[in-house]
């Protein structure tokens, strides 16, 4: 495959990059097409050794692209922008091949990546700081933001290049180089994204800014989260290993950023404009194959036209073309993994032990051409209580439980009504409803929408969630700040030596 070539990819390759590739010491590991199950190639990992060359590179170039302006600093970033532009053909590719979302969401996910550095360009010039009014005589009071340190970017599979993007492009222009520890189930999307912005950072004599180290969570994941050079860990991952993070992270008293698991809702209201809810619905639970954090994976629908949509979606999920992603009529690619699709049919027969009813769906599939694998699945509609076990949870597949309401108040019950707290959307023409949606008295998540679904966020918007969703935000809006130390300075003009509080002391 060409693109592989272009993307300076081989079959045998090195899992670590500190401004060059470092002849690696681990295991190695294979990273398989999840629509043929076929090895595209092998990765050798990381350990203690090169996780210690990476991390030292990583903070020596900390301490000198600190002392470049910013506004330089978003220069080089724009250029990291344009030399993702030139190859968003190739990674788009890459990310299909690899991850197993369809070609459209390959190559979207390179744009979010493209945005993120163009944001984040104009960021270079407005980090801000605030000056304040001192409550004493000939005294002046400021706030300013300094680069932080190198940071510990740890990414989840489904989104193989993005998330690195929405952190990394920040940091640079914010004074912090990244290292970064890509999920196993994609190394080549890390290190093909390497290739593509390493000569930019080379040229300016900053490689260690796109330091990458590939390995498993014994050898390099647990070191990141202990390592006191990384004052700031951007974490995104399921909730479970994120409570780990958050521990260890804390413990040494550094920040993180955790972006965790969501169990997303949608309300329906009775007066919904089916026309524009239905295909949002589709997007939201079918897109990706369900493997979104932002996936619609709970549908809370008025009983009044619970019937009804129930009849639409049916007939919208017999559309829905499952198939190889990289073909272009494909809606639905496979799950990333054996244990992805082992997952969804335990998570089914889960719902019908606790009273659930599938309406649709969740089969494996066998395509033609995937004899040695293929994670194959189809997309399931259930009908479920809020209450259940298994709707409490979040099961990375494409499972949509259908939740009958009663009326607006129960709606919101049951929405806020699970540990997560990412995404949520309700479609109603009633304003009064979808204002109170967004009220303090609507919806708990981090990200609420009107007549929009809960996938498919824009990357100027700050990006997170509550509750076991975790903490922090992502992206747009003032998120750059969580990538910069902040200090309070106080400067005496004046000829006396004023106490604050109007002390008198001696
Ligand atoms: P995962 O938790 O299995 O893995 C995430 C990352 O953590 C991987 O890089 C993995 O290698 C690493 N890891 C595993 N054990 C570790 C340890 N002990 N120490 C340090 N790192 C360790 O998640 P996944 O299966 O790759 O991704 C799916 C999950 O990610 C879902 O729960 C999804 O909702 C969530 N997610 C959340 C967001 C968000 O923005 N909220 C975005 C994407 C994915």
């Amino acid at each position: 495959m060409d693109f592989l070539r272009e993307l300076g990819l081989q079959h045998d390759n090195s899992g670590a990059y500190n401004g060059e590739w470092l002849a690696c010491t681990g295991e190695w590991l294979a990273s398989h097409d999840p629509a043929t199950g076929k090895v595209i190639g092998r990765v050798r990992q990381a350990t203690g050794l090169e996780y210690e060359a990476c991390v030292a590179a990583a903070h020596a170039a900390f301490l000198r692209w600190r002392e470049v302006p910013a506004p330089k600093r978003g220069e080089i970033v724009r250029k990291l922008g344009n030399a993702m532009r030139e190859k968003k053909d190739a990674l788009g590719r890459l990310v299909t091949l690899e991850m197993g979302k369809i070609l459209q969401e390959g190559w979207g996910e390179v744009q979010e990546a493209i945005d993120i550095a163009d944001f984040a360009v104009g960021q270079s010039r407005m980090l801000y700081g605030l000056a304040l009014h001192s409550e004493r005589p000939g005294h002046a009071m400021r706030e300013h933001w300094h680069p932080l340190g190198a940071v510990g970017v740890i990414t989840a599979f489904n989104f193989p290049m993005a998330v690195w993007a929405w952190n990394s492009m920040l940091a640079y222009v914010c004074g912090d180089p990244v290292v970064w520890k890509p999920s196993s189930e994609t190394p080549l999307c890390a290190i093909g994204l390497t290739n593509v912005v390493r000569p930019v950072l080379e040229a300016e004599g900053f490689g260690a800014l796109a330091t990458l180290v590939i390995g498993s969570g014994r050898e390099v994941g647990n070191r990141l989260l202990t390592d006191k050079r990384l004052p700031l860990i951007s974490f995104t991952g399921s909730t479970g290993v994120g409570r780990k993070v958050a521990v260890t992270v804390g413990e040494r008293f550094a920040r993180s950023i955790l972006e965790l698991g969501g169990n997303n809702g949608l309300i329906l209201m009775d007066d919904a404009d089916l026309e524009l809810a239905i295909p949002a619905i589709l997007f939201g639970s079918v897109g990706t194959a369900g493997q979104r954090c932002t996936t619609t994976r709970r549908l809370l629908v008025h009983e009044k036209i619970a019937d009804e949509v129930e009849r639409r979606l049916l007939r919208a999920y017999e559309q829905v073309r499952i198939g190889n992603p990289s073909h272009e009529k494909t809606l639905c690619g496979p799950l990333v993994s054996p244990s992805a699709v082992e997952e969804m049919m335990s998570a089914l027969a889960q719902l019908e032990q606790e009273g659930g009813k599938v309406l649709c769906g969740g089969e494996r599939v066998k395509l033609p051409g995937a004899e040695a694998g293929g994670n194959f699945v189809q997309p399931a509609i259930a009908r479920a209580e809020n209450h259940y076990k298994i709707v409490q949870t979040e099961t990375f597949a494409p499972i949509l439980y259908v939740i009958r309401v009663k009326d607006f108040d129960d709606a919101i019950r049951k929405h806020n009504d699970v540990p997560q707290g990412l995404t949520s959307a309700i479609f109603t023409l009633d304003v009064r409803h979808a204002e109170r949606f967004l009220s303090t008295l609507g919806s708990d998540c981090g990200i609420a929408n009107v007549n929009i679904g809960t996938s498919g966020a824009e990357i100027g918007g700050a990006f997170g969630g509550e509750k076991e969703t975790g903490w922090g935000r992502e992206s747009g809006s003032d998120s750059w700040k969580q990538y910069m130390r902040r200090q309070t300075n106080t400067v005496n003009w004046s000829n006396a030596l004023p106490l604050a509080q109007g002390i008198q002391f001696g």
